[in-house]
């Protein structure tokens, strides 16, 4: 019987930064990942000291190349079904049929973006329309832009995409939330709400070209940001081991990605839905050290 010292699900930053910090503490790592990363239809991700404008694809793989050198570091490219904890021990389960025990157990499985059901949305996503003005505002600085939401969160979210352009329209796609003082601010610093349904998002290869509405009007845009994605959790295999969650839906974390379940983290997205890749691979490698700490201690006996 293998017994890993840690099985990490998800091999994003979170968790390649994890395997990182690990295989050079000496410690047995699998990695299982399936490889569909979230942001995996942008062209090309910011923000990353040293790796500004890179692409999804070639950031995990710069990862990985650097994991190479990491004899007792293995990544299995595979999805996690099920994991239970046994004795001191968890066992994961993939859907190839292998299973695998470990001592500690890292989530790093990201979260899905449920984007609204609004056609042409999809093949948009990443390339013209974007979650993240942290991400991709710089580019976009001072064009017209669309911001497409609703919700409770749409008034802020337009406050900070207005940091990147003063060009704004609001698609609320329906009746917003928006209160009159709030509607009465976007309206003074110019602008426009329009609260008709959405019909599609006209663009091509990506390229979003035009809005158009249920009324029939036409608005040419060709950048928009999104107020809600949809996040999701990828996977529910911390539920599974009993993790509870936060009154906002998010699984209970304490500190360094510990939960109250011994030996098991969660890290990056899957923690908290929008951590970016510096935040996910530094909180991999804050959980890193701190189960390697622990090693040490039982190690010391
Ligand atoms: C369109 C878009 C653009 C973005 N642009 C940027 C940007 O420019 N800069 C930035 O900092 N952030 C950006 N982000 C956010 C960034 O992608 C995430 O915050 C970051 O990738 C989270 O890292 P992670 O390691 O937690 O998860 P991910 O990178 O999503 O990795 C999770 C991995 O776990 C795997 N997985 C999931 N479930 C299982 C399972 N059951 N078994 C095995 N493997 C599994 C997934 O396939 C995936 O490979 C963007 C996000 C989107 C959606």
């Amino acid at each position: 019987m293998n017994v890993w010292d840690v099985a990490i699900i998800g091999g994003g930053p979170a968790g390649l930064s994890a395997a990182l910090v690990l295989g050079r503490a000496l410690r047995s790592v699998v990695i299982i990942d399936e490889d569909n990363p979230r942001n995996g239809s942008a062209l090309s991700s910011h923000g990353y000291l040293t790796r500004d404008g890179v692409s999804p694809s070639a950031f995990r793989e710069l990862g990985r190349e650097d994991l190479r050198a990491y004899e007792l570091v293995r990544l299995e490219q595979d999805t996690a079904e099920k994991a239970s904890k046994e004795g001191n021990h968890f066992h994961i389960a993939t859907a190839s049929g292998k299973s695998y025990i470990s001592k500690y157990l890292i989530v790093a499985t990201g979260a899905r973006d449920q984007l609204p059901p609004i056609p042409g949305i999809r093949e948009c996503y990443g390339i013209s329309i974007f979650p993240c003005p942290y991400c991709d505002g710089w580019e976009h600085r001072g064009e017209p832009l669309a911001v497409i939401g609703s919700g409770p969160h749409l008034f802020d979210y337009v406050r900070l995409i207005f940091n990147w352009s003063r060009d704004l329209i609001v698609f609320a796609d329906g009746a917003s939330m928006l209160t009159l003082d709030q509607k009465q601010a976007l309206q003074s610093r110019g602008i426009s709400l329009l609260e008709q349904p959405i019909k599609s998002l006209y663009g091509s290869g990506g390229q979003l070209q035009k809005i158009v509405l249920e009324d029939g009007q036409e608005i040419a845009r060709r950048i928009a940001f999104l107020a809600d994605t949809g996040a999701r959790d990828a996977t529910g295999i911390p539920d599974d081991l009993g993790v509870e969650r936060e009154e906002d839906g998010q699984y209970e974390t304490l500190e360094h990605g510990s939960t109250r379940i011994d030996g098991l983290y969660i890290i990056g997205d899957a923690k908290h839905y929008f951590t970016g890749l510096v935040g996910s691979a530094s909180e991999g490698y804050e959980a890193g050290v701190a189960i390697n700490r622990k090693l040490v201690e039982e190690d010391w006996v």
